[in-house]
């Protein structure tokens, strides 16, 4: 008989990365307090996933709860501080997807549930479906006893005047920063999971649907390869289905990590002129933290090991 190692008592070591966005980041944008905001934001995701790990709860519980700590902190664009939509609302994007399963969850266009990563396992774990968009995901939500808020909860005055510039300026959709929150997750399981939050972008045709609710292109995760998260101009990385297609090279080629996740970052993506960055961690618990953008806010922590956090790409 095969043993389900996935149920057997947890032997392996764990690992943890996480991103708050990647964008064309310069040092001297950010004051002293706001870098040090964004690093203490980031390893508070990473703490709260090893808490997870470390009671042995899986991939994808330490996935959710690292994510809702950042949806909840308000310098990340996703959940409360997401960034605004061309009609001055929020409308936020999450999925997350379990790799011993490959059960997915997706959520699109919420307007009133406080926690879409929430609102994204609870597609994934009690209903028929995958994705859910618009006024019924948000009703769907409710009903699985979610907590609703009013859209107003999720703006805060920096994003109002992030919205104005927008609108003022000529590149009308922002692609200078793109703020999206993803977890990957090895587990001591040996379970593999990613989740992806977001806003989407600045200024974004209301309606719109970028990369990060679409399982392949913002997320992916599979025991027999690697869970990805994405942050970056969403059209592009649904045409490049980004986050699949570092795992099939990974799975299919037997590729490295890294080098999948560069061949698709800085390579494809770059050919085709789409900007942004992934996390990735495979079965080995090795991670890739991979980015064409001058920065990407991110962290990776490996069980036994000290956090890392960092903002430009050179960040080591
Ligand atoms: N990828 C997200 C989107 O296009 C934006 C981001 O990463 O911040 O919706």
């Amino acid at each position: 008989m095969t043993a389900n190692i996935a149920n057997a008592a947890p032997q392996g070591r764990y690992a943890i990365a996480v991103h708050g966005g990647a964008g064309r980041y310069d040092y001297n944008q950010f004051t002293d307090e706001q870098k040090a905001a964004y690093h203490a934001g980031l390893r508070e995701a990473l703490l709260t996933a090893k808490q997870v790990l470390e009671a042995n709860g899986t991939a994808v519980d330490a996935v959710q709860a690292a994510a809702i700590k950042l949806e909840n902190n308000p310098l990340f664009n996703a959940g409360k501080g997401a960034v605004l939509n061309s009609a001055g609302e929020v409308e936020l994007d999450s999925s997350i997807m379990d790799g011993k399963t490959l059960a997915a969850g997706a959520v699109a266009g919420l307007k009133t549930t406080k926690s879409p990563i929430t609102a994204a396992r609870t597609v994934m774990e009690k209903s028929e479906h995958v994705m859910l968009q618009g006024a019924g995901a948000d009703a769907f939500a409710k009903a699985q006893g979610l907590e609703q808020v009013p859209n107003s909860y999720f703006i805060t005055p920096e994003r109002k005047k992030q919205l104005e510039n927008a609108q003022a300026s000529k590149e009308k959709v922002n692609l200078s920063k793109f703020g999206t929150i993803g977890v990957v997750v090895l587990d001591r399981y040996g379970n593999l999971a990613a989740g992806t939050s977001t806003g989407g972008l600045t200024n974004k045709q209301w309606g719109r649907v970028g990369d990060s609710p679409i399982i392949g292109a913002g997320t992916y995760a599979d025991n027999n390869s690697c869970a990805v998260s994405a942050t970056g101009h969403g059209e592009y990385f649904i045409r490049a289905t980004v986050a699949r297609t570092i795992c099939a090279l990974v799975e299919f080629k037997g590729m490295p990590l890294q080098e999948a996740a560069e061949f698709v970052v800085k390579d494809k993506l770059v050919k085709m002129g789409g900007e942004g960055g992934v996390i990735a961690v495979d079965a080995h618990g090795n991670i890739a933290l991979v980015m064409n953008t001058p920065g990407m806010f991110r962290g990776s922590l490996k069980e036994g090991e000290e956090p890392f956090t960092g903002i430009l790409a050179g960040d080591k």
